[in-house]
């Protein structure tokens, strides 16, 4: 069984410590701190074994009727992983943000996803479950009319003193998760109840016992627009099981301690909690809560694989030289390195924009929605690279399952895919600058980062500076529809790119872990924006759509 190199995740990384206390303030922090600091060692301790053990042991079990045919949809999960999920919730990590009599008063989101950072660097399917679980919440205390409030939102924010319910988010369908306007599930009104009829196509979580639901009330409108969002019961109001079938479970690559099932609607009975036209924003407010915790966990994933591939790097001997002392080992952890501190400081500056608006209720919407897309696309895509780098650096023995780079590399992979895949983060990135001029307030706050940065720093300054303007111009071609959805991903790692640069200047200072900033914040910088490291727009300007009917040709 693999052994984690450090004790504790969360003293073991003082920029987390560092983050959190300049986004809650240290009065909050002093609060979560004892909080963090143990779920900092569970998570470097029986919790990573929990999730080894599960993910090699034993798939979740789909017990999909009972002996004699009648329906039960229960999913056996691995024991050690069930305890993962309780232990998580007793100790606050939905509830803190609701229930002020937990902890003494109520938290910020920003520490619920310090918790789910921790989680990331062992065992990311809990992390799944646990974030749906808070999406969920978030939209039922925040939408749902006040006697379904007040049913379910104890049971999904409970810390073990009534029966913990988890969630889910039930919106995926067969004919694809991007374009949810194509929603083929329909809602009836029968008998004084709401009855949904269809299929969902991958649902993480399926035996949850309060899941959120995106269905077509006959006569709605076609599109995003027509769709209403329920909230579905495991067990309707009298016990009885709910009218579905969880039909199989996903037999996946990675993420497997996790059961991801499909689910057939056979007249279940479920809960209106928005109608057509408020519905699709209500299911966004879930998949914009689980976006910020894929990117919050994909960057604790990248964390646990520097921890990994460094401590093997300092403790390797190859032609008689440490494997950390080859400058090729040394840029591989640089890049590793400086791409986490980035992901950091951008994913952190994302939550403070999320708590503004979820927990303060005085933010900028649109600037929420831009930075949970940017933080997404980015901090997934780094995670992927960043698992497969540490894995080489550390040859053929993080190769097998023993290793626990193995698991990190094959869970990091649907991390770009899950809450919308790379591709339509940046197909909305682009829509919010368009369309809705959302990118004006993050560049004004960038160049304010970079007017402040002492003379020390100047010159770093004056590169984002000029970027900047560089960026600016890209934006404005972007007007073009057709260029700005061909190069999208492309205007996305520009913007990513910028943003990330000048929130990590802003982090650099003295003291070690400000020198550290400093240098990540140097190398950041030579490695994206350096002369010649970024192509640029004029090179992007090869649409694709000619040459690709030449290509795709018989
Ligand atoms: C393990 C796992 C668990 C999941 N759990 C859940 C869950 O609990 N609930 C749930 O609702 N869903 C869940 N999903 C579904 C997930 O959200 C979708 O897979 C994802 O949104 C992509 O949808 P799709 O797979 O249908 O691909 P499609 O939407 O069919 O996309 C196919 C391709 O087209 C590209 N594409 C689509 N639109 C555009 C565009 N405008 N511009 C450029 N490219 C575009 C995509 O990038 C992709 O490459 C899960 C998926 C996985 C793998």
């Amino acid at each position: 069984m693999p052994q984690t190199p450090v004790r504790n995740f969360y003293r073991s990384d003082p920029l987390l410590g560092h983050l959190l206390h300049r986004s809650l303030g240290a009065e909050a922090l002093q609060v979560v701190e004892p909080t963090l600091d143990a779920y900092g060692a569970l998570c470097a301790g029986p919790f990573d074994r929990e999730a080894w053990t599960a993910d090699r042991l034993r798939r979740p079990l789909l017990l999909a009727f009972d002996a004699r045919g009648r329906p039960v949809n229960q999913v056996l999960l691995h024991p050690g992983f069930l305890e993962t999920l309780h232990r998580s919730c007793r100790m606050g990590i939905v509830a803190i943000n609701y229930r002020p009599e937990v902890l003494g008063r109520r938290l910020p989101y920003t520490a619920t996803y310090g918790m789910a950072y921790l989680l990331g660097h062992c065992d990311v399917g809990a992390r799944c479950i646990l974030s749906l679980t808070g999406g969920t919440a978030l939209v039922v205390s925040k939408y749902a009319p006040p006697p379904l409030r007040e049913r379910f939102l104890p049971a999904l924010t409970s810390t073990g003193e009534r029966s913990i319910a988890f969630g889910g988010t039930f919106f995926t369908e067969r004919q694809g998760g991007s374009d949810l306007g194509a929603n083929a599930t329909t809602a009836r009104y029968e008998d004084g109840v709401w009855r949904l009829y269809g299929e969902k196509w991958f649902c993480s979580n399926p035996g949850a016992e309060a899941a959120l639901v995106t269905a077509r009330p006959e006569g709605a409108p076609e599109g995003v627009r027509g769709l209403a969002l329920f909230l579905l019961p495991k067990a309707c109001e009298d016990g009885s099981p709910n009218r579905y079938t969880i039909r199989r479970l996903k037999d996946k690559v990675g993420t497997i301690t996790v059961p991801t099932g499909e689910i057939l609607l056979e007249g279940a009975e479920a809960h209106l909690i928005a109608g057509p036209g408020e519905g699709i924003r209500a299911a966004m407010e879930a998949v914009n809560f689980s976006r910020l915790d894929v990117a919050i966990g994909s960057l604790g994933m990248l964390q646990r694989a520097l921890l990994e591939a460094t401590a093997f790097a300092q403790g390797r001997i190859a032609f008689g030289r440490r494997v950390v002392d080859f400058p090729m080992v040394r840029e591989t952890l640089l890049d590793l390195a400086a791409d986490h501190a980035a992901g950091m400081a951008l994913a952190f500056r994302a939550l403070q924009a999320f708590d503004a608006v979820h927990f303060f209720g005085e933010g900028d919407p649109l600037l929420m929605r831009l930075l949970a897309h940017l933080a997404k696309y980015r901090a997934s895509e780094v995670a992927v690279e960043g698992t497969v780098r540490a894995m080489q650096v550390m040859g053929g023995d993080a190769y097998v399952e023993e290793s626990p780079l193995a698991r990190l590399v094959r869970d990091a992979l649907v991390m770009p895919i899950w809450e919308g895949t790379s591709n339509v983060q940046a197909w909305q990135v682009v829509r919010l600058i368009v369309d809705k001029k959302a990118h004006g307030p993050l560049l004004e706050e960038a160049r304010e980062v970079l007017r402040r940065l002492p003379p020390t720093l100047q010159k770093e300054g004056e590169a984002v500076a000029g970027e900047m303007e560089g960026l600016e111009r890209a934006i404005a071609m972007a007007a073009d529809g057709g260029w700005g959805e061909a190069h999208a991903r492309h205007l996305t790692d520009y913007l990513a790119d910028v943003v990330s640069a000048a929130l990590l200047l802003d982090l650099a200072g003295t003291g070690p872990l400000g020198r550290r900033l400093t240098a990540l914040a140097r190398w950041f910088l030579a490695r994206r924006l350096r002369p010649g490291a970024r192509r640029t727009p004029q090179a992007w300007a090869l649409h694709p759509g000619p040459f690709w009917e030449e290509v795709a040709g018989p």
